[in-house]
């Protein structure tokens, strides 16, 4: 960077810096946005193609879910890596609708570019697509149908949605069905739903509709001891987060021991401290302990004789759920442990699960916390199949949180196009123009399903046109035939959410990409990514707000 004073050339920057300025900055940016939107466009919507991608040591992923493939591309490039923002925040968010954000992103960057080029300044894309941004929000709304906890055949149409090119098209029914009673089990009387109350776990091996839903927990974990029964009818159950070990000796502590007989004795106090800990397990009627830590020997072989199965170091998280499931209180302290801490399932037992052990809590009453088993016959399937399971119950709890949905298949968007159009007019003057821009960028998401029907996109778009200007709002397109149809009898349900999030932070990446006209990389500061800043500034462009 330089500046001239009195004819010398004054250095601010250190050399090697790389600076580009003005529309040079700003088309880069834009271009590079693009390009990560361009990537993961095919993508989208039950006919969407799949992306293989293959890491630096030769791992693979096969995907066609937008957020995993932006995260295993390990984009440079900092306008890149703002668009890939947005789908971390959509996933973040809502965990569905990633490719919908990014693909809005990477429009609304390209009409912008066009309207840069109409001398339309930056500010003033901005407000007008500020004012588009509100305006689609409330829009949405007007747009959605409301739906409750209690509404199983949309809730399960959501979750089908979401599933949508992931995982087997023909298990899609049940897992949906899974999904919802999921969620119906967990949600509590005001509706509201914690994710984390479900807790979705794969193992590779069966097929898809072996994926089942446990009303209580499954964890990774084999009982510790042989002699231990596999199978528990009326679980009474404790949950313990200190070890069943006697502590270690303090190390400054030294124990002298000079005669056989006191070791023995010393021993044998052990033992009895042990075996003192079992009785009160045992005492309190419990006959099945899950341990956060660790079980001593001794005390796994007395809990045997007594007919109680364990388990140990159990991960905390899964104690927690536990507890919410079965509805046992967590004991810190053995002495402490009475029958009331106990918790209730109708079945414990362990079962081979692809030739791996896994512990399985069964049948609890009214659990506030469930799993859902996914299965698949191999790694990919099995990993896809839970992104797909993900999804269905992220889809309904975003459905339940909002109480409202919209329908998909591009017909909300279209919807909301036609819209923000009409809105544009009563806006006039250069705003009008952003405006309309971004109706027209909202319409990528009808047009790129309607292109990867491998039809005409053009004829899908004008009959949906048609259909909407005769108010009919649930009008979309059936990807599968390639045709117009409607998206209510057809199932195509979406969370109200999934779009207003997408709106929300695809227009505010857009305006941050717009926003910067002067990209400054220091040398020692990491790469620009390849095609890199350009030397050459272009005319600066002060005043941006
Ligand atoms: P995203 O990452 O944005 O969720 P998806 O690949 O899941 O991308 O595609 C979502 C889009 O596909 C939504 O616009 C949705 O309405 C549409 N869609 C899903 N299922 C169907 C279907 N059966 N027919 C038509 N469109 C569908
Ligand atoms: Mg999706």
């Amino acid at each position: 960077m330089v500046g001239q004073f009195g004819g010398q050339p004054i250095f601010i920057l250190p050399e090697g810096t790389l600076r580009s300025t003005g529309k040079d900055a700003q088309s880069r940016n834009i271009m590079a946005a693009k390009a990560v939107a361009e990537s993961i466009r095919t993508t989208l919507g039950p006919k969407g193609m799949d992306k293989m991608l293959v890491d630096s040591i030769g791992d693979v992923t096969i995907t066609n879910d937008g957020a995993t493939i932006l995260k295993e591309m390990e984009i440079e490039h900092p306008a890149a890596k703002m668009i890939v923002e947005v789908a971390k925040t959509q996933e973040d968010e809502v965990g569905d609708g990633t490719t919908t954000a990014v693909i809005i992103a990477g429009e609304l960057l390209k009409k912008a570019e066009g309207l840069l080029e109409q001398e339309i300044h930056p500010t003033m894309i901005i407000r007008g697509f500020r004012l588009a941004k509100l305006k689609a929000l409330e829009l949405l709304n007007d747009i959605s149908e409301t739906v409750d906890i209690n509404d199983r055949d949309m809730l399960e149409k959501i979750a089908m949605t979401a599933m949508t090119g992931k995982g087997s098209e023909t298990a899609k029914e049940g897992l949906a069905r899974l999904a919802f009673e999921a969620v119906k089990i967990v949600s509590d009387n005001e509706g509201t739903i914690d994710k984390d109350n479900i807790k979705i776990e794969k193992k590779q091996g069966g097929s898809i509709d072996d994926t089942e839903l446990i009303k209580g927990l499954v964890i990774d974990k084999e009982v510790v001891h042989s002699n231990m029964p596999k199978k528990i009818k009326n679980a009474k159950i404790a949950l313990i987060d200190c070890a069943l070990e006697v502590k270690e000796t303090e190390t400054n502590a030294e124990i002298r021991i000079t005669s056989p007989d006191q070791l023995q004795a010393f021993l044998e106090q052990e033992s009895k401290m042990l075996k003192d800990m079992v009785k009160k397990i045992a005492g309190a009627k419990c006959n099945v302990v899950f341990c956060q830590k660790g079980i001593d020997d001794l005390a796994q072989h007395y809990l045997a004789k007594d007919g109680i199965v364990a388990a140990r170091r159990v991960k905390k998280s899964d104690i927690e759920k536990l507890a919410k499931a079965t509805g046992a209180n967590i004991v810190s302290n053995i002495d402490e442990l009475s029958e009331d801490d106990l918790g209730f399932a109708g079945l414990v037992e362990e079962q081979k699960i692809a030739g791996e052990e896994m512990i399985f809590i069964r049948e609890c009453k009214d659990p506030k916390a469930v799993s859902i088993l996914v299965r698949g016959g191999t790694e990919h399937v099995v990993d896809e199949a839970k992104r797909a399971m993900d999804d269905a119950v992220l889809g309904i709890i975003a459905a339940v949180e909002i109480g409202k949905a919209v329908y998909g298949g591009g017909a909300v968007e279209i919807e909301l196009a036609r819209r923000m159009k009409e809105y544009a007019e009563t806006v006039g003057g250069r705003e009008q123009l952003a405006i309309n821009a971004y109706a027209e960028a909202l319409e990528i998401l009808p047009r790129t399903l309607a292109e990867s029907t491998g039809k005409d996109p053009i004829d899908i778009l004008v009959n949906l046109r048609s259909q909407h200007d005769k108010g009919k709002q649930s009008y979309g397109i059936d990807v599968i035939n390639g045709e117009i149809a409607d998206m209510k009898k057809f199932g195509v349900v979406e969370p109200l959410k999934i779009k207003t999030q997408a709106i929300k932070s695809a227009t505010e990446a857009a305006e941050m990409i717009l926003r910067i006209d002067d990209v400054i990389t220091s040398k020692s500061g990491g790469g620009m990514g390849r095609g890199g800043p350009g030397m050459p500034g272009g005319e600066g462009m002060e005043d941006m707000e």
